[in-house]
Order: structure tokens, then sequence, then C-alpha cells
């Protein structure tokens, strides 16, 4: 299938191809026919299967449709992310495929200043990405008005209820209009997920991208046993052997991503860390310093990393087995994005050997 059978309209085809995409992933032949018909859609979708342009052609494509006056914050499209970092991605992937058409888009998020953010939105925005912590923020300072939203996304609404969100995104919700398009992104569908989406779904479509097995299938992936204390010792002869270039190494928590990171910079290796600790401008820096190949090494914790989309991660590293087996789907998922391979390395110690029995299972 291509993109033209899905009937794409001539700027964003260019937009595509100026990308070099030459037909689309299964999720977006699967999501996109019934996004432009209008439909609800609950997609079931990992990071790296191609699911943002999955949601932000059709939605563009309708909005070139009926192109409205943009009105001071209030935007026609609300999508919410988890993290900074994704709504930041996102925000960049509406520039990116609706570069011939005329659409303003902003993306605003908690950790920076919201002035900003307040001076973008008062001159209008059609597309508004945002957290849900921000957005509450200047919906309850005014300066946010729902009313016309008429496309509203949410991406990674796993995550997002992880993170304890639920009840920022219930008001959100109450704020919209009732007469709006629905759509709903999930990693790994559970109890809650569904729950959530059956009580703001409209007649919704079900695609699932079945992306874990397809994903995992173009993964190296190996086990290295090894005792808590060895595996520093192990990392830095992994870094020796083989050609590694841009290594994502995962720790449980921020104090140990702290520490490997310390251990990896003595060894000689340009490295940078992002987790929660961390401010948006060293985040950022951290992530631009690891995309143009500054810094060879980026040591994160699952959050910070979390939909990170940085083309040729060639290895990661699980330096901590994770304590959620569907989080080691979500970390080596950051490796092999698109079409391309990767490698994956998990360093199991004898206290981990539960947690790699469950991922075992899962994979
Ligand atoms: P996502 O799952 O939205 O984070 O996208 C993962 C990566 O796939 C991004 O780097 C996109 O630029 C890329 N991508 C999206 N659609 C396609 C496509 N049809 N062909 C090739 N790459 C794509």
């Amino acid at each position: 299938m291509s993109f033209q059978s899905l009937n794409i309209i001539d700027p964003l085809s260019r937009a595509i191809a100026k990308e070099g995409y030459t037909k689309p992933t299964p999720i977006q032949m699967q999501a996109i026919p019934y996004l432009l018909e209008g439909k609800d859609l609950m997609g079931i979708a990992q990071t790296g299967t191609g699911k943002t342009a999955a949601f932000v052609l059709p939605i563009l494509q309708r909005m070139a449709a009926e192109i409205k006056a943009v009105m001071p914050g209030s935007p026609r499209v609300l999508v919410l992310a988890p993290t900074r970092e994704l709504a930041a991605q996102i925000d960049h992937s509406f520039a990116t495929y609706g570069q011939f058409l005329r659409f303003k888009h902003t993306a605003i998020f908690g950790g920076v200043s919201q002035v900003p953010q307040v001076r973008i939105l008062s001159r209008g925005v059609d597309i508004l990405v945002a957290t849900p912590g921000r957005l509450l923020d200047l919906m309850n300072q005014g300066i946010i008005k729902l009313k016309s939203v008429e496309y509203f996304v949410l991406d990674e609404m796993d995550r997002m209820l992880d993170m304890g969100f639920v009840k920022d995104m219930r008001k959100i919700v109450s704020a919209l209009p009732q007469k709006r398009q629905s759509l709903f992104f999930s990693a790994t569908p559970n109890r809650q997920t569904d729950e959530f989406a059956c009580k703001l779904l409209d007649n919704a479509v079900r695609v699932d991208a079945g992306p874990q097995e397809s994903a995992l299938d173009r993964i190296d992936q190996s086990v290295f046993f090894v005792d808590q204390v060895n595996k520093d010792r192990l990392l830095q002869d992994l870094f020796q052997k083989s050609d590694m270039s841009r290594v994502l190494v995962f720790t449980r928590t921020k104090r140990r991503a702290d520490r490997v990171w310390k251990a990896v910079a003595r060894a000689g290796h340009k490295t940078a860390r992002i987790h929660a600790d961390r401010t948006q401008g060293q985040r950022r820096m951290a992530l631009d310093g690891f995309k143009d190949g500054t810094y060879r090494v980026l040591v994160a914790t699952d959050i910070a990393a979390r939909g990170i989309d940085v083309a040729e991660i060639g290895h990661v590293v699980n330096f901590d087995l994770p304590h959620v087996a569907e989080d080691y789907v979500h970390r080596v998922g950051r490796t092999a994005r698109a079409e391309a391979t990767g490698r994956a390395s998990a360093f199991s110690s004898p206290e981990e050997t539960s947690l790699l029995r469950d991922i075992e299972k899962l994979t």
C-alpha cells in the first residue's frame, strides 16, 4: 500500500516525500482511513511505529478542508502527552508534516517559564500540544479555553495513567465540547486504559499495530548474567569491544543514573544524562548533544527517556532491569526505529532473576 492510496492531499504528500517515507507503516495504513472519515480511534502502538504521523496527517488533512481564523487561547486541536520531551516532539511533527500548510502550533509544558508560552497562545494557535499540568494551570488562569477543540488526542495514555494524571485528564476532558473527534494511543492496553477509553470514545474503532513483536524481531537482544558490583566493568568492556556509536543506557533510579554517568565519563567517553531531577534546559542539551553526536552515551531513567525519538540509536543497554516488564519493551524500542535494526543488552544480577523471567514471559 502507498500513501497515494490513502488519498493524502498534495501539501501533505510533499512533506512526506521530503521526509523520505516511501510507504505508510502498519499503524498508518490501519488508522488513517478511519481518521479521515472522522471516526474516534483507540490505537495500540508504541513509539517507533510511526504513530505520530498516523494522527498528525489525518488531523491536518481534515483541518485543511475547513480553514478557520485562529482565536487567542482557543485551539482546534488538543494533544495531551505525558512528558515535555514527547510534547515537544509531537509539536515538531506538526511542523514537519504541516510545512506546506499554514497552521499555527505550539507545545506547552511545565518546568519552564509560562511567559513565552502565553505570548504565543495569545496570538492564537490552531494546534496545541500540552502536558496536563501546565495546560490546567493556564486553563485556570483563563488563558486557554477548550470550547473550540474539534480534535482531541491522548498520546501514551497508558503512561499518563501510570504517572497519576487521571484526575487532571478528567478535568481537561470535562472542559472539551461533546462534539469532537477523539484519538487515544496506548502502547500496552490494560483495564484502566480500556475503562477510560470506553467512557470517552464514541463508537470508536480499535486498531492494533502489533508493534511489540515486529519491532522486537528486528532487535538483536542479549542478556549478561553479572553481579551487581561488576556491572560497571561489564559496561566498559562492551564499550571497548564493540563499535557502538549511539548508546542509550537505562538505570532504575536517578541516583544510579548519576553514578553510571560519572563512571562512563571517568572512563573517557562523551556522555550525558537525563532524569527527573535535571532541568528542562539540561535535558534539552543532553538530547541535542546525543542527537548530533557530541555524546556517545546517554544515561537515562525510564520516564525521562519515554518517547525519545533519536534516529540511529544503535544500542540500548539495560544496566538495571526494569521493575515493570512492559518498560523493557519501551526501552529497547528506542533502537530499531522505523525500518532499522538495533541491539539491546540486558545486565541481569542474581537479585534481578525474577524480573528477567517476567520480561521473557512478555516478549
Ligand atoms: P513515532 O512512532 O511516531 O515516534 O515515529 C517513529 C519514527 O518513524 C520517526 O522518526 C518518524 O519520522 C518515522 N516514520 C514515521 N512514518 C514513517 C514512514 N511511513 N516511513 C518511514 N519512517 C517513518
